[in-house]
C-alpha cells in the first residue's frame, strides 16, 4: 500500500494528496520502481528546491533539533506580512545562536519607502516579539536585490559554523535558497539531502567549502497568515508582483474604502484628509459612505467586493473591527499580508476591519 512507499532520495514516506506537504509524489510516478518525492526529484534534476510545509508540532521538533546545534539562524520574513510570517517562540529554541533577520520581497516596495525606516521598524517589532537579531537585511530573492550583501552578512555572522534557514510558508524561503544554490559554483553534485539527527525530517544541505553547510528547514504553516484563507486565484490577486503603486484618496469623515472584500477602512472623525493605500495593484478599491458600508458588504461580498471569491468565501474568517485614534501625522496602519494605509494628517479617528487573526498595527510612516 501507499503507506509503505518511501522516497529513495530522502526516505520520507510518499503521499500523493498534497503537493505542498512533504513526501509528495505525483500519482503517475508511483508506477516506477524507484519512487522519488517531488522535492528530491527537482533538486536532482533542476538543482531547485521545492517548498515543503509542516504544521506547528512537527516544526517544533525540528526547532528542538536545531536548538542543540551551533551556528547561525537565518529567519526569513515577508516584509508585506511581517506579523503573519513571524514564527512564535523561536527565541526559545535558538540557544545561543545568532539570528540574522532577512526581510524578503523588497522589489515590491514603492520608491517612496525609506528602506532604513523599514529596517528600523523591523528591529523594533522583533524586539517587541522577544527576538534580537544581530542584523536585519532587505532582499529580493526573486530579483536579486540585496542578495550579495545578504550573502556577505551570512558569511560574516556564521563565524565558520553551519547556517539554518527558517521561515513560514510563502515568505520566499525556497526562492532565497535557490538563489544561493545557483550562485554557488559547481552546484551539480554538492547538494545532498541529509537526515537530521533526532527528527524524522530531512533537511536539505547546501555545503560550504569549509565543510559546513546551509540547512533548509520546512516552512511552517502559520494560521494567522491571510494567505492560508485564500484560494490560488485570490492569493495571486493579493500578492504584489511588481512595485506597488500607492493610491491616494481624499476622504471626508464618514466615508469608507473597501480593499476588495478583504478589508475595510472607515474614516470616522476628522477634517477632510488624504489616505494612501499600499496594496497589490491588482486589488480593487471601492469607495462608499460609511452608513452604506455594512449593506454593501453583506450584499456584494464575492462580487463587487472581491477577492474573496470562490472557495475563499467560505474559508475567510469574519472581519474584526480595529479602531484607532491617530494623533501623529504620517502614520501607517499595517494590515499583515495585505499592505498598509498611510494616514497623512493627525487627529483622525479611523477603523480597519480585517479578517480575524490578521494582525493590524500602527507604525510611523516609512515615507
Ligand atoms: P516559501 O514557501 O517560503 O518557500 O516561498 P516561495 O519561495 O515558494 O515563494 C512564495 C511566493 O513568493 C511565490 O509566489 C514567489 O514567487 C514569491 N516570492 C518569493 N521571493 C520573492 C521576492 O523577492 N519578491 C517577490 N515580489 N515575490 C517573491
Amino acid at each position: 500500500s501507499l503507506e509503505q512507499l518511501k522516497c529513495i532520495g530522502c526516505g520520507i514516506p510518499i503521499q500523493t494528496d498534497n503537493p505542498k506537504l512533504e513526501g509528495y509524489a505525483p500519482p503517475s510516478s508511483l508506477e516506477k520502481e524507484d519512487v522519488v518525492c517531488q522535492r528530491c526529484f527537482r533538486l536532482r534534476n533542476y538543482n531547485e528546491l521545492q517548498p515543503v510545509s509542516l504544521s506547528g508540532d512537527d516544526f517544533l521538533t525540528i526547532l528542538n533539533g536545531i536548538g542543540e546545534k551551533e551556528g547561525l539562524i537565518i529567519k526569513i520574513v515577508d516584509i508585506f506580512d511581517f506579523n503573519g510570517s513571524w514564527i512564535n517562540g523561536l527565541h526559545r529554541f535558538v540557544g545561543n545562536k545568532d539570528i540574522l533577520l532577512i526581510g524578503n520581497k523588497a522589489d515590491i516596495l514603492p520608491k517612496s519607502v525609506n528602506r532604513n525606516k523599514l529596517v528600523h521598524w523591523m528591529k523594533a517589532e522583533s524586539a517587541k516579539l522577544g527576538l534580537k537579531p544581530v542584523d536585519v537585511k532587505l532582499v529580493s530573492a526573486h530579483r536579486g536585490q540585496g542578495m550579495p550583501e545578504a550573502m556577505e552578512a551570512i558569511d560574516a555572522y556564521r563565524k565558520g559554523k553551519d547556517v539554518y534557514v527558517v521561515g513560514c510558508t510563502n515568505v520566499g524561503k525556497s526562492t532565497f535558497i535557490n538563489r544561493i544554490i545557483k550562485s554557488a559554483t559547481g552546484v551539480g553534485d554538492v547538494i545532498t539531502t541529509s537526515h537530521f539527527p533526532g527528527t524524522t525530517l530531512d533537511l536539505v544541505e547546501i555545503p560550504f567549502e569549509d565543510g559546513k553547510a546551509i540547512y533548509d528547514t520546512p516552512g511552517i504553516i502559520n494560521d494567522h497568515q491571510i494567505a492560508h484563507y485564500l484560494d490560488t486565484e485570490d492569493l495571486k490577486a493579493i500578492t504584489p508582483k511588481k512595485e506597488l503603486k500607492p493610491k491616494v484618496f481624499q476622504l471626508n469623515a464618514e466615508q469608507t474604502l473597501f480593499i476588495g472584500g478583504l478589508s475595510r477602512f472607515d474614516f470616522i472623525r476628522g477634517d477632510r484628509s488624504s489616505f494612501t493605500i499600499h496594496v497589490s495593484n491588482a486589488l480593487p478599491i471601492h469607495r462608499t459612505k460609511l452608513e452604506n458600508a455594512d449593506d454593501l458588504y453583506n450584499n456584494h461580498l464575492g462580487e463587487l467586493l472581491s477577492p474573496p471569491s470562490g472557495e475563499s468565501l467560505e474559508k475567510l474568517p469574519p472581519l474584526v473591527r480595529h479602531e484607532f485614534s491617530i494623533k501623529k501625522p504620517k502614520t501607517d496602519i499595517v494590515i499583515s499580508g495585505l499592505g498598509w494605509i498611510t494616514v497623512q494628517h493627525p487627529n483622525v479617528v479611523v477603523a480597519v476591519h480585517a479578517p480575524r487573526g490578521v494582525n493590524v498595527v500602527l507604525r510611523p510612516s516609512l515615507i
